[in-house]
């Protein structure tokens, strides 16, 4: 593991001055920056589909100085800007996909906002701050894990330190999400009528009725922090017809990324199961990439800590998994952090009805300005700790595991 100590005392002389100006350049760009959130709040758009959230991000980096390319590495919806030459290379990551039917519920126009007010805030200071800022568009982080597909084309290639903030009913900065596996599963059997012919059909939904049997009785074997849950997407037609093909999505899930493989191999031995007790076929696939766990760069982290307090953020908490994300996948391959901030003190989550209101109100703007700033000085403690001769190279960083993406 690389050493815990921060790059930078966060509050020398030139770099207070810095950090005042850095504040004050993201504040001046305030009304840009919430009416952003709130264009992409009215116009939510799903995984893979965010055309005009990408389109308006980029516009007002472009608008800024930045060199814009969109969309980029092979996603239709992603874009990557550049700005400045300095020696440490930082990546702000924007999410901007909303979820099908409950709109901005998971509060992405707010990641965007933050994530191009930090953007806007380093533009002018950049070069002095020996900074090269990026700002990678990052799609589909609801389904489909855009940053996997990210990663995979090179899009985080050359960056020292990777940061995002994601609004939530509470103030974390070490955020720890799950690692998350996908898998469908498909049973074909054979149709025959359930009265006349019943010994000739074989029952693809009696298949998937053994197979969750078979995973209930699984989960007393499951250590506490493994997760199996899915959805049956079909299981016949009529009852007066004994089902040829059945279909089910499930997700796994565990707190660390080198469990995955073990639970998907039992879980798919479940879905084995329902098939070879009915005599179906099965075909057992995987849709998305898997998410991995989000594991925060330690020293990242504490410059964080410090800016947020500094900026007067609530406490933050200590927590153990919840969610994920595939911003875990980009911290298992550069230094990265994924702090929460609270914008409605528990009273709802993402995910919810009320956390889509919630993403309009008056602590979803604050955490807006404050999330800027703070990623904003956190890049400038890094470029600060670059210049004082400490180590901040991607050798140092946390070794990558073994992503079982494929
Ligand atoms: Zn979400
Ligand atoms: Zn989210």
């Amino acid at each position: 593991m690389p050493p815990t100590e921060p790059l930078a005392e966060p509050s020398t002389t030139p770099l207070a001055d810095a950090k005042q100006a850095l504040r004050d350049r993201v504040h001046a760009h305030r009304s840009e920056l919430l009416a952003l959130s709130r264009r992409i709040h009215a116009h939510p758009e799903t995984a893979f589909e965010e055309y005009l959230a990408a389109a308006w991000c980029a516009e007002l980096l472009r608008a800024h100085g930045y060199a814009v390319t969109a969309p980029a590495h092979g996603l239709a919806t992603a874009f990557d800007a550049r700005l400045g030459s300095g020696p440490v290379t930082v990546a702000l990551v924007c999410e901007y996909d909303a979820l099908p039917g409950l709109g901005h519920a998971c509060g992405h126009n707010l990641i965007a906002a933050a994530g191009i007010g930090a953007a806007l805030g380093l533009a002018p200071f950049a070069d002095r701050l020996g900074l090269t800022v990026r700002v990678i568009g990052a799609p589909a982080e609801e389904r489909g894990a855009g940053k996997a597909l990210l990663l995979e084309a090179g899009a985080f290639d050359g960056v020292d330190a990777a940061m995002m903030v994601h609004p939530c009913p509470v103030e974390v900065a070490d955020f720890h999400s799950f690692a998350l596996g996908t898998l469908s599963v498909r049973y074909t059997g054979r149709a025959a009528h359930p009265s006349l012919d019943p010994h000739r059909g074989r029952n693809a939904a009696d298949a998937l009725t053994v197979a969750q049997v078979a995973i209930g009785l699984l989960r007393q074997q499951l250590p506490p922090q493994w997760r199996v849950h899915g959805i049956t997407t079909a299981a016949g037609t009529a009852p007066n017809l004994i089902p040829d093909s059945a279909s089910a999505e499930y997700e796994i899930r565990a707190s660390v990324a080198e469990d995955l493989a073990e639970l998907r191999s039992r879980v798919e031995d479940c879905f084995r199961a329902g098939a070879l007790a009915t005599g179906c076929e099965v075909e057992l696939t995987r849709p998305d990439p898997d998410y991995l766990d989000m594991r925060s760069d330690p020293r990242l982290l504490a410059l964080w800590r410090a800016n947020a307090a500094a900026l007067g953020r609530p406490e933050p908490v200590e927590s153990g998994p919840f969610a994920c994300t595939d911003m875990g996948n980009v911290s298992h391959a550069v230094p990265s952090i994924h702090p929460v901030l609270d914008i409605t003190g528990g009273a709802c989550a993402p995910h919810e009805a009320a956390f889509a209101e919630a993403a309009l109100g008056a602590e979803a703007e604050r955490a807006v300005l404050d999330g800027a700033v703070a990623m904003a000085w956190t890049a400038a403690d890094l470029a600060a700790g670059r210049a004082a001769g400490r180590v901040w190279d991607l050798a140092a960083a946390p070794a990558a595991t073994a992503a079982t993406n494929e």
